[in-house]
C-alpha cells in the first residue's frame, strides 16, 4: 500500500498546478459570459478543492510511516552521585562532568537516582558530594530516591527498607526544592520489589503514600559489570584492557536493545516507551557519548520518564515475586503466564568482561 503513495502525491500536486493556472485564464473568460459560466466556475472550484484534500490526505498518509521508525527511551541513572571503585572526589567530579556534558550536548531529559549514604564522607555530610548532585539538578535534570544506602528488600525487614527510603529523601528532597520541583520518583536497588505479594504491596502502599511513582526498566543490562571490569583496567593502569571492555560495551548494548524490542514486539505487538538502566560510572563518563550515537542510529528519541509512564503498557498487572531482579517486560510476560521460551536469546556478557570485573555470573 505504502509503496505507490509517492507516485499518487506527485500525480496530485501536477494536477493541481495545472489547475491553478487554468483557473486564471477562466475567470476572465467567466466575467465576459453570464449563467452557465458560474456552474462551470463552480464545478472547477470544486475540483480544485478535491485535488487539495486529495494531495493533503496524500501527505498525511506518510505520517505513519515517519512513526514507525520513531522509537522512544527514558535514561536513567542509578547509584548517584558516582559508583566506582574510585572515591576520590577529583574522579567524581570528573564523572559527573563528562555524563553533563554528553547528556546536555543530545539534550536528554534524564533522571538520576540517588543514594545519599555517598555524600557522608569522613562521618559527615561532604558539601562537595552534594555540589556534584546540585549539578544534575541545576541543568534541569530529574533525581529521583535509590534508597540511603542500597539495602535488598529480599533481604532487609520492611521496616527497616521504608526507614532507609525516608533517610534518603533527605538532601535530593531539598535540592529538587531549590528549583521548585518535588521528590517524587522511586528505584528498587537490584530491581528487588518483594518475595512475596503480601511485601511488595505494603511496600508499593508505602512509596504511595509517601507521593513516589515507581520508576521500572524495561531495558535491563550487565552494564554494571562491564563497569566494574572498566574500572578494574584503569587501577591496574591497564589502558588495553580498558580498550577492550568499551569496545566491547556498545555492540553488546546494541544487541540488547534489539532484544528487548522483540520482547515489546512478541509480548505487547508494538514497541513501547522504554526506560533503560545505566549507572553514573566511569564507563559511561568516557562511552556515553558511544551508547547515544548507537541509541540515534536505531530511531530513538530521548523522553521523560513522565511521559514514557503515559505508555498503557506500565499499567499491566506484575504479581512477579521471584528473587531475580527482572525487567518489567518480563514480570508483565510472567504474570500472562508465557512459556519459557519467551524469554530465550537474552543477550550474554563476554566472558573476559566478567574476569575482569572478578564476577563469577550475570
Ligand atoms: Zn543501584
Amino acid at each position: 500500500m505504502r509503496s505507490d503513495q509517492p507516485q499518487k502525491r506527485r500525480d496530485a500536486e501536477v494536477t493541481q498546478s495545472r489547475s491553478f493556472l487554468s483557473a486564471r485564464s477562466l475567470r476572465l473568460w467567466v466575467s465576459a459570459s453570464r449563467p452557465p459560466a458560474r456552474f462551470l466556475v463552480f464545478g472547477v472550484v470544486l475540483a480544485v478543492l478535491g485535488l487539495l484534500a486529495a494531495a493533503f490526505a496524500a501527505g498525511n498518509q506518510t505520517q505513519p510511516s515517519k512513526q514507525a521508525t520513531q522509537r522512544e527511551v527514558v535514561i536513567t541513572f542509578d547509584d548517584l552521585p558516582v559508583v566506582s571503585t574510585r572515591r576520590d572526589i577529583d574522579s567524581w567530579r570528573d564523572v559527573t562532568a563528562k555524563l553533563i556534558t554528553t547528556i546536555t550536548a543530545n539534550k536528554i531529559p534524564a533522571i538520576g537516582f540517588v543514594n545519599e549514604n555517598k555524600l557522608i564522607s569522613n562521618g559527615k555530610r561532604d558539601d562537595a558530594r552534594v555540589e556534584l548532585l546540585r549539578r544534575w539538578v541545576s541543568i534541569g535534570l530529574e533525581l529521583g530516591n535509590h534508597t540511603f544506602s542500597h539495602p535488598d528488600l529480599h533481604s532487609t525487614p520492611v521496616d527497616e527498607f521504608e526507614e532507609n527510603v525516608i533517610r534518603g529523601e533527605e538532601v535530593t528532597r531539598a535540592l529538587l526544592a531549590e528549583k521548585n520541583k518535588k521528590l517524587r520518583f522511586f528505584r528498587h536497588p537490584f530491581l528487588h520489589t518483594g518475595r512475596s505479594l503480601e511485601i511488595k504491596q505494603r511496600f508499593e502502599s508505602f512509596l504511595k503514600e509517601r507521593g513516589y511513582t515507581i520508576a521500572p526498566v524495561t531495558i535491563d543490562n550487565s552494564e554494571w559489570i562491564f563497569a566494574r571490569a572498566y574500572d578494574n583496567a584503569i587501577d591496574k593502569r591497564d589502558r588495553a584492557a580498558a580498550s577492550r571492555v568499551a569496545e566491547a560495551y556498545i555492540p553488546y548494548m546494541e544487541r540488547k536493545f534489539e532484544y528487548f524490542e522483540r520482547q515489546s514486539l512478541a509480548l505487547l505487538g508494538y514497541e513501547m516507551k522504554h526506560v533503560l538502566l545505566l549507572h553514573a560510572n566511569p564507563l559511561n563518563a568516557d562511552h556515553f557519548d558511544d551508547l547515544v550515537r548507537m541509541m540515534k542510529r536505531r530511531g530513538y528519541r530521548f523522553i521523560t520518564l513522565e511521559e514514557a509512564l503515559k505508555d498503557k503498557a506500565y499499567a499491566l498487572p506484575d504479581t512477579f515475586t521471584g528473587a531475580a531482579g527482572l525487567t518489567w517486560l518480563h514480570r508483565w510476560a510472567i504474570t500472562r503466564g508465557v512459556s519459557k521460551n519467551f524469554f530465550q536469546g537474552e543477550p550474554r556478557t563476554p566472558d573476559f568482561v566478567l574476569k575482569l570485573a572478578g564476577v563469577a555470573s550475570e
